[in-house]
Order: structure tokens, then sequence, then C-alpha cells
């Protein structure tokens, strides 16, 4: 019998989440609200293993005519292909290995030992077999689409295919892949190695898709030119979108790599005891509110007080950004910077201005969003007195 196959454990992991590079609706113009987790899953790429999680949006407009469409991320997509641990980065390289630098199979393999080496993970020489497989199947991939009559039914019930045009470049030098993907199957629908990147070589590897005569919705890419130039003359009435987005938080990973490790390790120190210390106080809250004496009342209320504050922490901890412009670590830091300078002025005061200290601060948290924006941290909300 086969013994059941052990998970692999990876040293390093960072989690990247991937959502729809369109954000409102093509249709309506609603903005798009998330719907459903597509995937979970490690990939590993020549950057190394990351965990990916994928999620698709849809459109809230209960009128709206493709409110059931569900719209995917083209980038995470475009990481790796379906129910594949290698990215599509390694079974490119793979490819070009064996069919441009003519490598063998044991050259291959030992290339991509060297390049996987720096992350302490390898790949045995059947999965590189089984990568070149892929590579062959993605070349043919506009054959078996043409074909596909279930795929076909899909496209039917979205009114269309979103197209989305990668090219990945598998080493130094003017060869380029290009892969085409309708966005809202994520189904590849044509790829082509290419040495050229003109408009006329763009149109030829577009040219099966046109043959698939179904309605293209619209088009993801980046800003090239000759792309823009292609898709402009093949369809000239889609809309498409460049994704510079894409650029931009490529660009200020590492800093958004940093930022997470920093908030985790924020989290790792304090969450705990903050949970404890709301815990607590909700205890003697509850207690204080069944007694009657106007003392008792008054501690109730400053133990109120204190009870928003360690709220406005854990608010803090839970701060969370997509890249590239937000960055929740810096946030949730400062956020906590802006309670501890609060709390000691509280301390000064003393207990007669207490409430007041707490309203005066309640007004520059706007880092608070959602989660505080409901609440404000007076003495007597409703919250706060049942300790939630
Ligand atoms: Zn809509």
């Amino acid at each position: 019998m086969r013994k059941p196959k052990q998970p692999r454990v990876y040293s390093e992991l960072t989690t990247h989440y991937f959502r729809p590079e369109l954000t409102v609706c093509p249709t309506c113009q609603t903005r798009l609200r998330r719907h459903a987790t597509v995937s979970e899953r490690t990939v590993i790429t020549l950057q190394g293993p990351l965990r990916l999680i994928h999620r698709s949006s849809r459109c809230p407009n209960a009128a709206c005519a493709t409110r059931l469409r569900s719209y995917r991320s083209a980038a995470a997509d475009a990481l790796a292909l379906p129910s594949f641990t290698f990215g599509l980065d390694i079974v490119i390289l793979v490819g070009h290995l064996r069919l441009t630098a003519h490598q063998t199979l044991d050259e291959v393999h030992h290339a991509l030992v060297e390049r996987l080496a720096p992350f302490a993970l390898t790949i045995s020489r059947r999965e590189v077999l089984y990568l070149f497989d892929a590579y062959c199947s993605l070349l043919q991939a506009a054959g078996s689409v043409a074909e596909d009559v279930q795929w076909r039914a899909q496209v039917d019930q979205h009114g269309g295919i979103l197209l989305s045009i990668d090219g990945i470049q598998p080493d130094k030098g003017n060869e380029t892949v290009y892969v085409v993907r309708d966005v809202l199957t994520g189904r590849v629908l044509a790829a082509e190695n290419v040495t050229s990147s003109e408009t006329a070589v763009i149109k030829r590897l577009l040219a099966p898709v046109v043959a698939l005569d179904v309605p293209v919705i619209g088009a993801i890419s980046d800003a090239q030119e000759s792309l823009e130039q292609a898709i402009a003359e093949l369809w000239p009435t889609i809309p498409h979108q460049t994704c510079q987005f894409h650029y931009l938080r490529e660009a200020a990973r590492p800093i958004h790599d940093a930022d997470s490790s920093t908030r985790t390790a924020m989290r790792k120190d304090i969450q705990n005891k903050v949970r404890e210390t709301r815990a607590q106080l909700a205890r003697h809250i509850q207690a204080g509110q069944e007694a009657t004496e106007p003392k008792t009342q008054q501690e109730v209320e400053q133990l109120c007080v204190l009870a928003d504050y360690a709220l406005s922490i854990q608010t803090a901890l839970n701060l969370d950004g997509p890249a590239p412009f937000e960055y929740a670590g810096i946030e949730g830091y400062d956020a906590l910077t802006q309670i501890e300078t609060s709390l000691q002025e509280l301390e000064k005061r003393g207990q007669q201005s207490a409430a007041r200290c707490a309203k005066s601060w309640s007004g520059s948290r706007s880092w608070l969003g959602d989660a505080g924006s409901g609440r404000t941290p007076s003495p007597r909300s409703k919250a706060c007195a049942t300790g939630s």
C-alpha cells in the first residue's frame, strides 16, 4: 500500500493575499465586494515559496444583470497553473532550458536544484519531467480550450471572457512566453514562446482567442505599448486596464513584508495580555454595576474608560492593509503610541479629568477606521457596559 504523503514543511513562508484587479462592476459601476476564497495554497516560485490566498469578488447590486459573475485575480492565476505547487515561472524555465537551451533532463534537474537551494528546497527528477509535460500542454492550450464544451457553458453564463495577458521571460535574453487567460474562469486560452513583442506578433498570439468567437468583456495587462495596440486593433470597443498597480505592489513588496513581520511581533507580544485585561475589566464592570453605592458607580465609569482603551489597543493590533499603499504594522505602531501618550496624560490629570481626557482623545483616532467609528469611548457606552 502507498504511504500517505507527508505535508512538506517550509521554513520561511510569507502569505500573499490576492484580490481581483477589477474593483468596480463593468456593468453597473458598483464597487465589487469580496465573495469567496478561490484557493489557499503554497506555491514555489524562483523567488522562494509563498502562501497564496486568492479571493474572488462579486457585484453587490441586486438589480445588476451580472451580479452572479465572480471576478478572480489575474495576478494570482499567473503565479501557478491550477493544482501545481511549482510556479509558472519554473514551468517556463524548464521548457526554456529543455527546448531553447537544448539541455538534457539531468542538466535541467541540476539547474533547478541549484536555483531552489537558497530556500532549502529541492525538486525530484520526476517532478522536472512532469513540469516539462505541463509546459508542452501549456503551449497547446489553444487547441484544448476550443473543444471544451463545459468551459463554453461557463463562458455563456458569464456573458463572455475577460482577457489577461502576461509576458514571462525565462532567462535574460529576448525570449518571452506570453500566456493569455480568461480571468473569470482562470483558464489558459493561449500561450506562445516568442522572440519579438511587436504588435503583429501579439496579434498572431491572440488569433486563437479571436477564433473562439466569444464576447470579450475587457482586458487586463501591463502597459506594454505593443500589447495595448494589438488589443485596440482586435477589440476596438472593449475597456483595457493596465496593471500599474502590480508594478507598484511588487516594488513595495520588501517594505510590506518587513511591515507584516513587525505587526506579527507586536501581536505576539501584546495580544494575550490585552485579551486577559479586557476579560478582567468586564468582570469588574459587571460586579460594579450590580452594586448601588455612588462611589462604586464612579469606579465603573473609570473602568469603562479603561475598557475602551483596551479595545482600542486590540483594534490597533488587528489593523490590516493591502500592498502597496497601506502598512498595517506602521499604522498599528502609531496607534499604540497615541494610546500610550493618552494613557500617560490620563494618569497625570488624575481621576476627575479621566472622562474628559478620553473624550478629547477619541476625536484624534482616525486610524480606528470602521472598527472604531461606531463607538466613542464614552464611559456610558453600551458595548462597554456589557464588556463586549
Ligand atoms: Zn453590477
